[in-house]
Order: C-alpha cells, then structure tokens, then sequence
C-alpha cells in the first residue's frame, strides 16, 4: 500500500530531513512513528504524500510510483489519503459540517452548502462521518466553538469523508491533554478496526504507541533506528 524505497529528503541542499529510507506498509496497518524532535517523523509523513520531494529514491502508492507524477495525477492520488495535523488546520469561522465537506469538495465548500451546491450523497457521508467521531450533534456549530479534542475529531472526520483508504496524521494528540489523547487515539483505533483503512500516525509519546499501534517505526536524525510489531520492542526503549 505504501512503500518507500531507498528515500531521502534534504532540505536547502543541507539538512538531513530522513535518509535511506526502506519501509512497507500494508494495507489495514496501523503504525506509529515515533522519535525525538527533528528525527524526520513530520518529513516522513510529508514524504508519503509528496508534500516534500525525495531528492532520492522512490515511493510507492498501491504499487504504482508516485515520486514524478505531475500535480493533477498526484492529486487523485493525494484524495485516497486523508491528512491530520497537530493543529486541526480547519477553517476556524466555519461550521463543523462545512470543514467536514471541505475534505471532499476542497476549498470551495462554504461557497457550495451556502448555496445547497453539494449533493445529498455528500451531506450523507458528511454526516456519517460526524457520526463516527460522536459529533451529529455539532454539524452547524462553528468550528472556533469547540475544544482542542472535538476540533480534532472534525478533523478525523474531514479526513473521513474524502474515503481514504490511508489516513496520514502528524502528531494529532500533541496538544491535547493526556486523556483527550487517549480519547482520540481510540477513534483512529476504531477506525483502522472498522473501516480497515490504514492509519500511519507519528507520536511523540512512546507509551500511545505502544498501546495502540501495531507496529512501531522510530527514527533517530533521519534515520531508521528500529522496526519492529509492538509486541517486540519492549526490550528496546
Ligand atoms: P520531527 O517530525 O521528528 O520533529 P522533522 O521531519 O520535522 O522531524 O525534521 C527533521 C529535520 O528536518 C530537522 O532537522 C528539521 O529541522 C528539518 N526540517 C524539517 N522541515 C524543514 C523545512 N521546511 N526546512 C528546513 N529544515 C526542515
Ligand atoms: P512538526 O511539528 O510537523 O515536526 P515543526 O515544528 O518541526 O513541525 O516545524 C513547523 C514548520 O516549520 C513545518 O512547516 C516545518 O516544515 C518547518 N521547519 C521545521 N524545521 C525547520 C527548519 N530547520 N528550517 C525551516 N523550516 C523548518
């Protein structure tokens, strides 16, 4: 599903964001990256989607090679893989439904449901996956309302509602609480459970990792330290 070959990534011609990078990932995995800041967790991740461009070797997206397609085919590929961030990255002023649109119909989306553009099929898959996180209560309450834990789940939902077949997330529970973390962390359990979608999530905190994930890949100044299912790595850290 994902693989990347050989890869590595400098950023000005001098900073080592990851280097001679081999991983696979399968589908239905849920792996967590782990490491100290700066050991390339976020560029891995940007690396996967091609938000950062190796300057040398390959990735792979359900074995087709991703690495020089143009903007518009690496888009249709960018669409099966949902995105999440530390910081929500919604659109704070706008309603939750609307944020949760936005990941399936892009920027214009407060345009269209201001003018009911959207399609029934859309606000149904929308809403299925507000009901996924526990937030069909919130779909017209703008997103500036709610808190650190609620934003992230409109995220996940946002994220959702594209029905990726991966979803990528970039230290989703860093500004969260402990709890809300783990709150959080059981929704991308239930969905890699339920929906079987393959969920890659870089994690400052260890200990989530090793609770939730199935396998654990750390890196330490852009580079592989270990790879290993969760129940092997206990002896390492
Ligand atoms: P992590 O997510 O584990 O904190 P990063 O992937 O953000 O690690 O960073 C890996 C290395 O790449 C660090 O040395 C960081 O300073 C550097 N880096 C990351 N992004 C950029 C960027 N946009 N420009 C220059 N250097 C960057
Ligand atoms: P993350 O939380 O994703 O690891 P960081 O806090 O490392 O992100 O960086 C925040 C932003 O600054 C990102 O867009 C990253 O690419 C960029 N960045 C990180 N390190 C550097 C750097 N050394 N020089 C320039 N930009 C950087």
């Amino acid at each position: 599903m994902i693989k990347l070959e050989d890869v590595t990534v400098i950023y000005n011609n001098k900073t080592i964001g990851i280097k001679d990078i081999n991983l696979e990932i399968k589908k239905g995995e849920f792996v967590g990256i782990i490491g100290s800041s700066g050991g390339g967790k976020s560029t891995l991740l940007k690396t996967v989607n091609l938000l950062v461009k190796p300057v040398k070797g390959k990735v792979y997206i359900n074995g087709k090679e991703i690495t020089d397609l143009d903007i518009a085919s690496l888009r249709k590929v960018r669409r099966e893989m949902g995105f999440v961030f530390q910081d929500y990255n919604l659109v704070e002023r706008a309603s939750v439904l609307n944020n949760v649109l936005m990941g399936r119909l892009g920027y214009l989306s407060s345009f269209q449901s201001f003018f009911n553009l959207y399609k029934d099929s859309d606000y149904t898959l929308a809403l299925q996956a507000l009901e996924e996180v526990g937030l069909e209560d919130k779909i017209f309450v703008r997103a500036d309302r709610l808190s650190g834990g609620q934003k992230q789940r409109v995220a996940i939902a946002k994220a959702l509602c594209q029905q990726p077949k991966i979803i990528l997330a970039d230290e989703p529970v860093s500004n969260l609480d402990f709890k809300t973390g783990e709150i959080i962390m059981n929704y991308f359990k239930k969905i890699n459970e339920k929906q079987k979608i393959t969920i890659v999530i870089n994690l400052h905190d260890v200990n989530l990792a090793l609770k939730y994930c199935h396998r654990i890949i750390a890196l330490s100044k852009g580079q592989l330290l270990f790879d290993k299912k969760t129940g092997e790595v206990d002896d390492e850290l």
